[in-house]
């Protein structure tokens, strides 16, 4: 039997390893066809040395020239490629069945996009290009036949819980009333307001249930991430933004919900850990073992709820408005939020001018259709060059 072949965008990352972990427990499915990085080479290395990729694919040719001389050093076959076009080659290559689109940001955009257009099955992790692009990339998705398959934990839930006929016959007739998408509510859940301004980037990165890479770990403190990922639903599962409830949900045990009309509530529970996603996702329809702690009721002993608050989390305000604006709104508001967060990481603004800056972004920047790629991309540069400025103008006070 052929191995499904793999091609992981971002293996150096959160996702990207546990992916790999996935991957190494069943070498008898998958096989390693290509690893990408940004600038971590020691990782990729260690990457190329166990899975011996055909291919490994950097930003930068300083960084790609290096890891070829060292995996050359270790008799490793691996050829190194520079460069968002090999990017691409790669994640659409005939030898590939498979993409996992973990890159974070829109960086992972354009690759994610070829992956699509070359009719792959396509893990997304990745929920930043969907935010951008959603119209398009479904339209994509459509068109080309690919196999779009969610990572995001609450997507992953929904669609587990969702019968398998929504996609043929569309949602609304599936008989849902709609869709519950929970979250922890991050580290700041009760911490006092006033508080915020003083938040450091290591404490918005220690996230209380799940490991992430730090973008997501600060969007996960401001609730921008559930803002980002009930966009996400709105796409994936061709939903209206009015049809998703947002619930607090501390434990991060139940990872989503799919309300029917009949009064039926299905849950998907597990461990908040990223490698059961991920194995749903690349052993569907069948099932995997991925190396995840049994969930044990007893000693979780109790699931609790609670509304969000705007005022705690006005990120995700600015997020679901985004939404219903729609056409490049969701996409302004993506390259707003990019840039806010690397300058919060970066110590350049505070936690609470994270939404300042989206906010301000999006009234000086234009709304327009999105008709092509480019009036995404337009935007996506519009709002962020807007975002620098802001920025820039807060960090010289
Ligand atoms: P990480 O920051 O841990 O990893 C990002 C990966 O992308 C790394 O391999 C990094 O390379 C690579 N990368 C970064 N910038 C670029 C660039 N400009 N060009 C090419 N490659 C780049 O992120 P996560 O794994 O946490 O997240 C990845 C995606 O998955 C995000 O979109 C996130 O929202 C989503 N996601 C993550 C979850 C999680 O649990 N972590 C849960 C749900 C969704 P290098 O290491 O060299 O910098
Ligand atoms: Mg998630």
């Amino acid at each position: 039997v052929q191995r499904e072949s793999i091609c992981i965008l971002g293996a150096t990352g959160s996702i990207g390893t546990n992916t790999l972990d996935v991957i190494r427990r069943h070498p008898e499915r998958y096989r390693v066809f290509a690893l990408t990085a940004n600038q971590n080479i020691d990782l990729l290395f260690k990457q190329c040395v166990e899975f011996e990729p055909e291919y490994a694919v950097l930003t930068s040719s300083e960084h790609a020239e290096s890891l070829q001389i060292r995996l050359a050093e270790h008799n490793v076959s691996s050829k190194v490629l520079v460069g968002d076009e090999q990017l691409a080659w790669v994640a659409s290559h005939d030898h590939v069945d498979t993409v996992m689109a973990a890159i974070v940001g829109a960086a992972g955009l354009l690759p994610t996009l070829a992956a699509v257009k070359a009719a792959k099955k396509v893990l997304l992790a990745n929920k930043e290009a969907l935010v951008m692009s959603g119209a398009i990339f479904m339209q994509a998705v459509k068109e080309s036949g690919a196999t779009l398959l969610p990572i995001d934990s609450e997507h992953n839930a929904i669609f587990q819980c969702l019968p398998e006929h929504f996609v043929a016959r569309g949602i609304q007739s599936c008989g849902i009333h709609n869709i519950v998408l929970t979250g922890s509510g991050g580290p700041f859940l009760t911490k006092p307001l006033a508080e915020f301004s003083v938040i450091s980037p290591d404490e918005a990165c220690a996230h209380p249930n799940w490991t992430m890479g730090r973008k997501i770990s600060v969007d996960s403190a401001t609730m921008m991430n559930k803002g980002l990922e009930l966009i996400e639903a709105c796409w994936l599962f061709d939903v209206q933004p009015q049809q998703i409830e947002v619930v607090l949900h501390p434990q991060s045990i139940i990872h989503s919900m799919v309300r029917y009309q009949d009064g039926s509530v299905l849950a998907q529970m597990g461990n908040p850990d990223m490698r059961t996603p991920i194995a749903h996702a690349l052993a569907f329809p069948e099932r995997i073992s991925a190396g995840v702690e049994p969930l044990d009721f007893m000693q979780i002993s109790q699931l609790t709820f609670e509304q969000p608050s705007y005022e705690r989390y006005p990120c995700l305000k600015l997020a679901k408005e985004a939404m219903e604006q729609g056409g490049n709104t969701p996409a302004r508001l993506n390259a707003a939020n990019e840039v806010a967060v690397a300058a919060f990481l970066d110590e350049k603004i505070n936690f609470d001018q994270i939404a300042v800056v989206i906010q301000q972004t999006l009234t000086e920047t234009v709304y327009a259709e999105v008709i092509d790629l480019d009036s995404v991309l337009d935007a996506d540069k519009q709002a962020r060059d807007r975002a620098q400025h802001i920025v820039d103008g807060f960090a010289a006070n």
